[in-house]
């Protein structure tokens, strides 16, 4: 069984925009990016992306849920 199957390998890429604090503009980020900081592209300010409780709890609710799609997949291979 591959452990390629988690959080990032299917979100991590996934692109989300915000507002710029500066300029107001879009932000381009990903859910990689959550917890760094990212520059934005047109004013370059830089803008540190907090990783709060809610997006712990909701990733960590996904990782479980994954977790337990794979033990049903290893035991459906017995
Ligand atoms: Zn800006």
């Amino acid at each position: 069984m591959s452990d390629d199957l988690n959080f990032n390998s299917l979100f991590g890429d996934q692109e989300l925009s915000m507002d710029c604090p500066e300029c107001g503009k879009d932000v381009p980020y990903t859910l990689n990016d959550i917890g760094k900081a990212v520059v934005c592209p047109h004013c370059k300010t830089k803008i540190n992306l907090e990783k709060d409780l809610n997006f712990d709890s909701t990733k960590n609710s996904i990782e479980k849920s994954l977790d337990d799609f794979e033990k049903t997949l290893d035991n459906f291979g017995e």
